[in-house]
């Protein structure tokens, strides 16, 4: 019989607690029981359908924290999937489930880390702590960022914060992310006057103003981006026009775009800029704007160098700082912690079907916690 190491014992333990978004499947009960001998103190902080929960060992600074999600998309089709998505399956030394790029398997590494790291350092210094949510899959309205605002009030100060988003792109360890783009979209309506369209003179057709603009946009260099962040993009995601019989000019035009952002521009930035080439086109608008998420970079400091210096120790890869992908709750850590990474396995089968990790992987992520934890705390 092989042995099995303690961190995939956790992996597997987490895939089969079914925790689609918003539910957490009792993961965060677990953990909370994994690590209850390593005298970590927990708080349960559960706001709406949303369970999250902060645990933490010390009260000494600094304060390193492991953030992660518990809860999981959903599945999608079950028949693609050659495994059950919630039972962890083994095949050639690849682990299968929901979850095991993202993100159950970074949660085991770093609870296995910490486990291993306080039996061999128990009388190490600073203090550990683990911010778990069950909402980042979804709105995430009620999960890490309501913890950050606790923290705020009660003067929970973050020294060093590590999310096992799964940020590996080729080869495991290739990519830290060390900020995130930001994220603005608008709904615009241009409103012309309807007619016929024999007799155009009397009308005024929104489409042929939304052609300009769109000509407008596309010539329009927002910014030529940085050393973290690639340059700002404004993607226009649909345009729909009233229903109207073709021989009518409309009365009006929806169009939806986004843009993702750098920290070059703030949406304020943007929002002006993009009025100001509205109002040259002399039609009428109405603009709802709604920003998810706004740019953010980690300063470069301690951290980031650690976990490039503990890769490469590891598994001998040069890992690039990286802004690129969607939105993760880092964006809400990053505004209280004085510095924030993500970090974590291979994101290539991350919300597919068949979504697995290499068990070489899932050790040497743990190792790489655990080296994090000694360079950090001893
Ligand atoms: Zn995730």
């Amino acid at each position: 019989m092989t042995n099995i190491s303690n961190v995939e014992v956790i992996a597997k333990n987490l895939i089969e607690k079914e925790s689609i978004t918003p539910k957490d499947g009792g993961c965060q009960e677990y953990i909370k029981n994994e690590l209850a001998d390593y005298k970590f103190k927990h708080e349960n902080i559960d706001v709406e359908n949303v369970k999250n929960i902060w645990l933490r060992k010390g009260s000494c600074e600094p304060l390193l924290v492991f953030a992660g999600h518990t809860d999981v998309v959903p599945p999608g089709n079950i028949d693609e999937w050659n495994t059950d998505p919630f039972k962890a399956e083994v095949k050639s030394n690849v682990l299968y489930g929901r979850g095991a790029s993202d993100m159950k398997s970074s949660i085991a590494s770093m609870v296995a880390a910490t486990q291993r790291f306080i039996d061999n350092n128990p009388n190490h210094k600073g203090s550990i702590g683990f911010l778990l949510t069950s909402d980042e899959e979804g709105p995430a309205k009620y999960g890490t960022r309501k913890v950050i605002e606790k923290f705020k009030r009660e003067k929970i100060n973050i020294d060093y914060c590590i999310v096992g988003e799964p940020t590996s792109s080729k080869k495991f360890g290739d990519t830290i992310k060390n900020g995130r783009r930001g994220s603005l979209t608008g709904n615009l309506k241009l409103i012309g006057i309807q007619g016929h369209i024999a007799y155009p003179d009397l009308a005024k057709n929104p489409i042929h103003f939304a052609g300009n603009l769109i000509s407008k946009l596309n010539n329009y260099e927002w910014d030529a981006g940085n050393k973290y962040f690639p340059k700002t993009s404004l993607q226009i995601s649909s345009i729909k026009s009233d229903e109207v019989a073709s021989n009518m000019i409309p009365r009006s035009i929806d169009i939806v775009f986004n843009l993702r952002f750098s920290n070059e521009l703030t949406q304020d930035d943007i929002k002006i800029k993009f009025e100001e080439i509205l109002s040259s086109l002399d039609c009428q608008y109405e603009i709802i704007w709604n920003c998810s998420a706004e740019p953010f970079i980690t300063n470069e400091g301690k951290l980031t160098k650690i976990l490039q210096k503990v890769i490469k120790e590891t598994i001998g890869v040069n890992s690039n700082l990286s802004t690129t992908g969607g939105t993760s709750d880092a964006r809400f850590i990053s505004k209280h912690a004085k510095e924030t990474v993500e970090f974590g396995p291979l994101n290539q089968t991350a919300h597919k079907v068949n979504e697995n990790i290499n068990l070489k992987d899932l050790d040497n992520l743990e190792k790489i916690y655990y080296a994090a934890l000694c360079e950090i705390l001893l």
